[in-house]
Parts: structure tokens; C-alpha cells; sequence
């Protein structure tokens, strides 16, 4: 030790200096380090913003960012960084960790998770949902993170690609959807298929069991009874399908015209008043808070949704429950009757996960339903898409083992004119039923009955014939519109006494036909022409009334409609 002493107290200077030396040398160095450092910044900036930032700064849609691959510092972000993301540039380059406030928790434990697993060899690339730092919609984009960015560093290049994802998603929907459709129409058909030949599969056995047992006039009668109500049921299933098909294709359309709701109310009630009593169901219809009482819009379509629903409460609600249908008018806004239509039952009621589909096509509660109750599925369907052509709604309300209640919500322009309302719709039908008219309607007969038929089906025709002659009533065909026009210009004055005619037929059509005797100039060129016809559209029935018909009665053909029609214009 004394040596050491000595030793250094002998050669103190020359090892001070030593010291001191060697402590600036490595002052020195860890200067140079610095500054070697930051010229190594400069220069990763320098070819940051010249080199590869020119190349994307002309697109705004993308940023990219250098990072150091040993302690992961950002060296270089491009300058729209800020202008993309809305976040501050100078705090991310502090803490990288700021770039995960870009994207949800989730998303960013998810690209956490693929860098984890990432070779560092391959290019990854990552697409995810990212919010602008001030707006509310997300926006979409991708990183691509090259491991072999220069001088140690990885390359991120960021790009917003909201737009093409939007087109993206935009289309694979449109895909989705087409496909579903077309998977939609192949169900469609192939339920309809079902459905029309199981009644016409009926119908069938029916007809050649009658035609085995004509030996045996009730069993005959029997089978042919049968066979009528499944022919019922299948046209009923007919015009559901067409309505269907055309609510489906966008072609439904809806009148307007001006009708009276105390009158719908009164027609619904006669309606519906012997099936209710034959059930021993309790019945009612009520009109409450009207003070206008004509509207404008489509009759037809709107007792069509509001039978269906009755129908139903009628079928599912055992005897001894109640059905009641209530109008009622909720505020007249800007001229227009704000409506009420509810009909509740007190039947089985409706399980609540089946609500959610009722106005599905061809949904009904289960298998069972379809064979205790009949039915299709479809009047569901048919009455939701009527009510929002109407741009109403519909709300259900239903409880198993108590009852079910649909209620219409709709709107209607209300009539000009005169707008006296009855105390009740019961005051409606004393007025009609005390006229004598009504009663003549109701007896009248076609006996003696002149009659041009225009059709140019044969089997029609000998049925149309065949069913009116039964009755007195006298027929002549002709077999087209040209033929009918002839043959009832060549008549003599009050020859005929109507006309009912076809509409689609060679030569010329019913429609034009009608045209054509209106324009005659004989004192009898009003007769009354009614197209009797297979064409049963709205649009049909408005165009036989346009060319001067004076009704259109749709095929199959219900005789005692002909009949009440025929009654309503010969007896004035
Ligand atoms: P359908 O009556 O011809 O089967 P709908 O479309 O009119 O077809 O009705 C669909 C289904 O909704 C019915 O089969 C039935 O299961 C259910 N439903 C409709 N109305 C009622 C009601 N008032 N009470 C109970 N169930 C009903």
C-alpha cells in the first residue's frame, strides 16, 4: 500500500493528466455517439421526406411512419399524418403506445395479438376500423409494415381505404341480398308448387270419387261439395299468391277514391255476423270518435287487410270468446283522418318468438296450424305490405291462452263535401235495408233476361250458359269483340237487355268492344256491358270502368254476383 502511495504521490501530474484525459476522451465519445445519433436521424428524416414521402405525399390517402426496430421509437412520420388521423404527430413520435388511442380497445388487442405472432420476415398487413380524432363515423383502413425498411428500422405504410371498403361491403351486400332473393324465388316456387297441388290434388280424388259413387246421389253430392270448398280455397290461395307476387315485384297499386268508412264498417259487420253467431262467438263492431266520415283511398285493399285479421280472430278463437273491431278516429292533421283499426280476439293467442315472423310469407305458428286451421301463411304477409303502401303500420299484440289484438294505424286524405256522420254505423243499414230497391235486387231472377255473351273459351261459355239458361235467362255468343259489336249493332233497338263480355279475346278485345257500342248512335248503345273476365287487377277493373262498362265481375265467375249485378242496372 505505502508503495502505491508512493508511487503516486512520485508521478502524481503525469497520471492526473492521465485521469483527465481519459474521462473528456469518454466525454467526447458519448458526444459523438450523440451527435452521431441525431445525424443518423436527420438522415433517416432527410430520406423519410425526400426520398419515399415524396412518392406518397402527392397521396393524401396514405402515411407512413419509420421505426426503429430495437426499442420501437418512431423516427419519421410523414407530415399528413396529422391531417389523416386528426391525432398530434409530436405525441405519438413520444409515445408509440398513443397510436393505439386510433382504434377500439378491441381492435387494438387484436393487432396487438398479429404482431405478436408476426415472422418479421414476411410483410404483414393489417385492416381495421380506425376513428378520425373529431368525427363521429368510423373510418377504414390498413397498414403494411415492411421489415426490411432501411437502417434497422421497420416501414409502416398506413392508407385509409374507407371508400373502397365501403364499396367492398356495398357490394358483397348487394351479393348477400341477390343471392337470398334468388334463393327467396326457388322457396317461393317450390312452396307454391306445394300449395296449389295439394287442394288441386284434392279436388281431383274428389271429382272421381263423385264420378265412382254417381250411383249414390249423397255420396255423390258429398264428394262434390268437397270438391267445390277446396276449389274455394284455391283460388283464395290464387289471388293470395298473385297479390303476393305483385306486392313482391313492386306492381301493387292502390285506388284512391272517395268511400265511406261507417259503410265498411256496416259491410264488415253483415259479413261477418252469421260465421260469428254460428260459432257462438260474441261479435261487435264499433265506430268511436268520428266526426268526418268519407276518406279518400283504397276501399278494396284496406277491408281486404282488416278481414284477414277478423278471418283470423274468427278461426283461432274457440266458441264462446269474443271478437271485436274498432274504428276509431284518432286527429284530423293538414286534412288528413288520422285512424284507429283494432281487431282483438279473445282466442289461443300468439307464442311471442313467433310475432317476430308472422308477417313472413307462408309463416305460420307451426305444423300443427296448417292442419287444424287451413290457411297458407300468407294474409299476414299481404296485410303488412298493404298497410305500408298506405304508409300506415301495423302493431300485434298477443298472449297465449288469452287473445290477440292487431291494430292498423293509417292515414287518409278526407273527403270534400258533405261529411254528416251518423250517431252510429247501425244507423246505416235501417236507410238501405227499408228500401224497397234492395228487396227487388234480392229477388230478382234471370228469367226472361236477354243476354250477350261475349267469350271466346268454349268450356266457359257452355258453363256461363248452361248456368244462366237454368234460370230463364236467354242467351246468344259471340266469339270475339268484333262479333259482339256486329251482332249487337244488327240487333233491334232493346234486343238485348245487357251484355257481359270477355276481355281478352282475338280480333278485339272486351275493352274495345265496349268502346265501340258506346259510340253507336242507337237510343240503346248505354246497355249495361259488364266484363266478365279472368283479368281481376285493380287496374283491370278501373280500365272496364274508363271505357264505359258498367262493372267488372273477375273469373271464376260467382253467379249470384251476376245475378245482383245484373239486378242492380235493369231495375231502375
Ligand atoms: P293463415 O291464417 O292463412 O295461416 P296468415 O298470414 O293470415 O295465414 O296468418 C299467419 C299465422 O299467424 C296463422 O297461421 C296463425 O298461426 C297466426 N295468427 C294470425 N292471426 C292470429 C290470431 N288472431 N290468433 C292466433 N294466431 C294468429
Amino acid at each position: 500500500m505505502n508503495i502505491i502511495l508512493e508511487y503516486i504521490g512520485r508521478h502524481f501530474i503525469p497520471l492526473f493528466l492521465l485521469l483527465t484525459a481519459s474521462v473528456f476522451a469518454i466525454f467526447c465519445l458519448g458526444l459523438f455517439l450523440r451527435e452521431r445519433r441525431r445525424t443518423r436521424q436527420a438522415e433517416l428524416s432527410v430520406w423519410g421526406e425526400r426520398g419515399f414521402y415524396q412518392s406518397f405525399s402527392a397521396n393524401k390517402q396514405e402515411f407512413f411512419l419509420l421505426i426503429q426496430k430495437s426499442d420501437l421509437r418512431i423516427l419519421y412520420i410523414s407530415p399528413n399524418f396529422q391531417g389523416m388521423t386528426g391525432m398530434d404527430a409530436e405525441l405519438v413520435r413520444a409515445d408509440i403506445e398513443a397510436l393505439k388511442n386510433m382504434v377500439s380497445p378491441k381492435t387494438a388487442r387484436e393487432i396487438v395479438k398479429q404482431l405478436k405472432e408476426w415472422d418479421r420476415v414476411q410483410e404483414l398487413k393489417l385492416e381495421f376500423d380506425y376513428r378520425i380524432v373529431g368525427q363521429q363515423e368510423l373510418a377504414h383502413g390498413h397498414a403494411v409494415i415492411h421489415p426490411e425498411g432501411k437502417n434497422d428500422c421497420y416501414l409502416v405504410i398506413f392508407g385509409d381505404i374507407t371508400e373502397d371498403y365501403q364499396a367492398r361491403s356495398a357490394m358483397k351486400a348487394e351479393l348477400k341480398q341477390a343471392y337470398q332473393e334468388s334463393q327467396a324465388k326457388t322457396d317461393f316456387l317450390s312452396k307454391m308448387s306445394h300449395e296449389i297441388r295439394t287442394p288441386m290434388n284434392g279436388i281431383l280424388g274428389m271429382l272421381s270419387l263423385a264420378k265412382v259413387h254417381v250411383k249414390d246421389p249423397e255420396q255423390t253430392n258429398y264428394y262434390l261439395d268437397r270438391a267445390k270448398s277446396l276449389s274455394q280455397f284455391l283460388l283464395t290461395l290464387i289471388n293470395d299468391i298473385l297479390d303476393m307476387s305483385r306486392i313482391e315485384s313492386g306492381k301493387m297499386e292502390l285506388e284512391k277514391a272517395v268511400f265511406d268508412l261507417f259503410a265498411v264498417a256496416e259491410k264488415l259487420d253483415s259479413m261477418f255476423r252469421s260465421t260469428t253467431e254460428a260459432k257462438n262467438l260474441q261479435w261487435d263492431v264499433q265506430m268511436q270518435d268520428f266526426d268526418v266520415c268519407r276518406v279518400v283511398g283504397d276501399e278494396l285493399r284496406m277491408t281486404q287487410v282488416i278481414i284477414n285479421f277478423i278471418s283470423n280472430a274468427v278461426k283461432f278463437t274457440p266458441a264462446g270468446g269474443a271478437v271485436t273491431v274498432t274504428f276509431r278516429q284518432m286527429h284530423k292533421i293538414d286534412g288528413n283522418l288520422h285512424l284507429m283499426i283494432r281487431v282483438r280476439d279473445t282466442g289461443k293467442g300468439i307464442k311471442s318468438d313467433f310475432i317476430s315472423r308472422i308477417f313472413r310469407p307462408f309463416e305460420q305458428e307451426d305444423a300443427s296450424t296448417a292442419h287444424h286451421y287451413g290457411g297458407s301463411g300468407l294474409g299476414m304477409a299481404i296485410a303488412d305490405n298493404i298497410v305500408k303502401l298506405m304508409n300506415g303500420q301495423i302493431i300485434v299484440e298477443s298472449e297465449e291462452g288469452k287473445g290477440t289484438e292487431f291494430v292498423v294505424y293509417i292515414s287518409l286524405p278526407i273527403a270534400e263535401g258533405d261529411q254528416t256522420v251518423p250517431e252510429s254505423w247501425k244507423d246505416v243499414r235501417p236507410v238501405e235495408d227499408a228500401g224497397d230497391r234492395k228487396k227487388a235486387i234480392e229477388e230478382f231472377t234471370l228469367d226472361g233476361v236477354h243476354i250477350l255473351l261475349a267469350e271466346d273459351n268454349d268450356v266457359n261459355a257452355e258453363i256461363a250458359m248452361e248456368i244462366m239458361e237454368m234460370e230463364g235467362a236467354i242467351l246468344e255468343r259471340a266469339c270475339d269483340g268484333l262479333e259482339a259489336v256486329r251482332m249487337f249493332a244488327e240487333s233491334p233497338v232493346k234486343g238485348y237487355d245487357a251484355i257481359l263480355m270477355d276481355i281478352q279475346m282475338p280480333n278485339m278485345t272486351g275493352w274495345e268492344a265496349a268502346a265501340e257500342i258506346r259510340k253507336l248512335t242507337r237510343p240503346d248503345a248505354d246497355i249495361p256491358i259488364f266484363a266478365m273476365s279472368a283479368n281481376a287487377f285493380v287496374e283491370d277493373k278501373r280500365r272496364s270502368i274508363e271505357v264505359g262498362m258498367n262493372g267488372h265481375i273477375s273469373k271464376p265467375v260467382d253467379y249470384d254476383e251476376v245475378r245482383q249485378r245484373l239486378g242492380e242496372a235493369l231495375l231502375k
